[in-house]
């Protein structure tokens, strides 16, 4: 027998003895006693110790081996803190000869530690998440062995998987069951409001219940009928795999690079040796591959290990028989928890949601947009919610700070509940205002219009107070749909849309797909940088057909009645001049049909590319109206990526030179007499939107719930004493004009 094949069957007899442990009807405290003895015995250590987590930062002496048993539950230390606090913050081994003299040690008088010269400590984790740490001592002064380090890996791995199961459940914080512990996490907010309810997880865990092999012969036989069937199935999605989209190939050749990796095989086949079963040792690199995926900063490298981490999951499915599908139901208020999700899916749980929750997400994505027009709170790149919920935790979203209540005690409870209750008194004053007029004290009146996108949008018309429809997104229901809808469906959608809104102008986006828009049903081009590629009124003009149906849909709607059709992503006068052509052309044939024609057609365009601005003269004068999308024009005037977290929040919208674009587009509209809107995002917000309007901008179109809020702050201001400001704060050279603005405000309304 060599050494290494000596030193796995040791571990495999370790773990045999430690599951036969905790098979024992004992007590939390009794089995981790049992553990850290037979692991001592196993590894010819003198000392073996293992600390949990009491809370978030502190670290508890849970069970020893030869350190001082009085310590127990009585040691503590901050994570950071001596050579155990270390291992836990860096996540990483610590193996030393000499413990006293190295970094970090800190001497912990009561556990009698004194006399140990080598330390081995590591993390107990579980899919990134660490639990504790295990740490072993010896009086002999050396380094402990490669093969050591692996076999306590094994039996940290163990540990986890038993913490997880609830194993060590007993007296006193740090031997609670894991997911059962309040806790706060902070995010991005991406959608404003307040929400409690119960997690549903978009991707349910898998659950390992028995981390320890039987035999390995059998687990390696698991192991690679579970690799065959993977590799048969990613195959499969290959030679499905439409060949146009490039991000979907590239995720699924890596999951093919993977699936045939023989180190990742290699790797799982010696935890099998040490005793794991198959999935434990799937769990066992999958952690690895989490704590690698915290470490490294290239963002391509990161979506690899995302990929491994997807590809990893699959393998557990297949080796555990759980699904997708837990067949539990959805909650009556659920939360939904995701790494991350498109505006397609979200659509698909629509209005069910009370709130979302994701780990990853940036604000300017459309998956946002979709929360922002269901009114859904959503916050993002909110670390570590989807290791820490399970199905069905209690959770409260605050939207407005930035906060996860997870598992809340009573008193945030009380707190959270109290502030709802401000927030529907806030909400009545905001009724109180409905039919008012958006008037500040200086007189000037402010339109205010709200964004849609599904017809369940069109009460918050009446509810909100708004004059009308300033963007309806078309697209949602396109991203809805499994294939492409039909022009009567269309017709009957439209129809019913500008019958909800009572004679109120709704403006009708034509469809702008393309960047993070993708139809299921469409072949996707592979572009380098779709946000700036073949998307909006390019594809419409380039395949007029969609675009000819969707007009025709819109005029039958209509039906005699005044129509308002908006395009998207115009960049120049002459896409401008060929989208109203396509318009012609189905305005004459619904005539040669002898279907009614609307009574009035406006014919507007979307400013989302600078270049707009600088258009013709001609230009300003042929629109009808113009509307300024401004999450599109902000990430081309800054070149900031309204989807990349890093560079989105550099540039501030009320940053002089965007205040200056915008309010030459106003003067240019005012010379031709031209009507202008704003539809943006940042037209909902409060500060901003005083901005926009002390600029002359005459109309605002936002999310229904911003209107009551926009309006309230328009009342109290005077107008053109803000624009006074706004003009000494440019003249003095500020970058940013927020900083007075904001002041000024909070001086005037309190
Ligand atoms: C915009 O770009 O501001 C806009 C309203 O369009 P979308 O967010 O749908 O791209
Ligand atoms: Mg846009």
């Amino acid at each position: 027998m060599t050494v290494a094949q000596a030193s796995e069957s040791e571990s495999r007899k370790l773990l045999v003895a430690l599951r036969d442990a905790m098979a024992e009807d004992s007590a939390g405290q009794a089995r981790l006693d049992k553990i850290v003895r037979l692991t001592a015995q196993s590894m010819g250590t003198e000392v073996c110790s293992i600390y949990l987590f009491r809370d978030a930062d502190t670290l508890e002496l849970c069970a020893t081996e030869g350190l001082n048993p009085e310590a127990v539950h009585q040691t503590r230390m901050r994570v950071g803190e001596g050579l155990v606090g270390r291992v836990a913050r860096r996540n990483r081994v610590i193996n030393t000869a000499d413990a006293p003299g190295s970094k970090g040690f800190r001497y912990m008088a009561e556990t009698g530690e004194e006399i140990y010269s080598s330390f081995l400590g590591l993390p107990i984790q579980r899919l990134g998440e660490t639990l504790g740490v295990l740490v072993v001592q010896s009086k002999e002064a050396r380094e402990y062995s490669e093969d050591e380090i692996y076999a306590l890996e094994v039996v940290a791995m163990v540990l986890a998987e038993m913490t997880e199961l609830g194993a060590f459940v007993g007296e006193g914080d740090a031997l609670a069951a894991p997911h059962q512990r309040p806790m706060t996490l902070t995010g991005t907010v991406a959608q404003e409001g307040v929400a409690q309810g119960q997690v549903w997880l978009h991707e349910p865990r898998v659950v390992v219940t028995t981390p320890v092999g039987d035999d390995p012969d059998i687990e390696l036989e698991r192991m690679n009928t579970a690799l065959e069937q993977l590799r048969v199935g990613v195959d499969k999605m290959l030679a499905g795999a439409r060949t146009g989209d490039k991000d979907q190939l590239e995720i699924l050749e890596a999951y093919r690079m993977f699936a045939n990796s023989k180190g990742w095989r290699r790797r799982m086949e010696e935890d099998i040796a040490r005793g794991l079963s198959a999935e434990a040792a799937v769990e066992k690199e999958q952690s690895a591959a989490r704590v690698r995926m915290e470490q490294v900063g290239d963002a391509y490298l990161r979506e690899r290990l995302h990929d491994l981490d997807d590809l990893s999951n699959k393998l557990l499915r297949l080796l555990t028989g759980q699904g997708s599908d837990t067949g539990a139901e959805l909650p009556d208020e659920p939360i939904l928890v995701a790494r991350n999700i498109g505006p397609g899916e979200l659509l698909d749980y629509g209005r069910s949601l009370k709130g979302i929750i994701l780990s990853e997400g940036s604000v300017g994505s459309h998956a946002a947009i979709v929360a922002r027009a269901l009114a859904i709170p959503l916050l993002i790149n909110v670390g570590k919610i989807e290791t820490e919920a399970l199905n069905g935790d209690p959770i409260m979203v605050d939207g407005d700070q930035g906060l996860v209540h997870l598992r809340p005690d009573d008193s945030v409870k009380t707190a959270f509940q109290d502030k709802i209750a401000m927030q529907r008194q806030a909400a009545s004053r905001y009724a109180d205002l409905r039919d008012l007029p958006a008037t500040g004290t200086c007189g000037t009146t402010v339109s205010l219009h709200m964004n849609a996108g599904l017809l369940a949008d069109l009460p918050s018309l009446d509810g909100s107070g708004a004059e009308g429809v300033g963007l309806f997104r078309t697209e949602l229901q396109f991203l809805q749909a499994s294939s492409m809808p039909k022009r009567a469906e269309l017709s009957a959608q439209y129809e019913r849309v500008m019958n909800a809104a009572h004679g109120k102008r709704v403006a009708f986006r034509t469809l702008d797909i393309g960047s993070d828009k993708v139809l299921p049903y469409m072949k996707p081009e592979d572009e380098p940088n779709p946000a700036m590629g073949w998307r909006a009124i390019r594809v419409g003009l380039d395949k007029p057909g969609v675009l000819r149906m969707q007009l025709q849909a819109m005029m039958r709607a209509s039906n005699g009645r005044p129509l308002t059709v908006m395009f998207p992503f115009v960049a120049q006068l002459h896409e401008f001049n060929a989208a109203k052509e396509q318009l012609d052309k189905v305005l004459m044939r619904e005539e040669r049909l002898g279907h009614a024609l609307p009574s009035k057609i406006e014919i507007g365009a979307m400013l989302e590319t600078p270049s707009l601005a600088f258009a013709p003269k001609q230009f300003f004068d042929d629109v009808d109206f113009l509307s300024i999308g401004g999450n599109d024009l902000k990430q081309f005037f800054f070149a900031a990526d309204r989807e990349n977290e890093r560079v989105r929040k550099r540039y501030d919208t009320l940053n002089t030179s965007f205040m200056n674009f915008l309010e030459m587009i106003v003067g240019r509209c005012q010379e031709s007499g031209t009507a202008l809107s704003f539809c943006g995002e940042d037209a909902g917000r409060p500060i901003e939107a005083a901005c926009f309007a002390a600029l002359g901008m005459p109309s605002l179109s936002m999310r229904p719930a911003s209107i009551g809020p926009v309006k309230h702050m328009l009342r109290r201001l005077n107008l053109v004493e803000l624009k006074d400001l706004i003009d000494d704060t440019r003249n003095g050279g500020a970058q940013s004009i927020r900083q007075d603005v904001t002041a000024w405000i909070k001086d005037q309304i309190g």
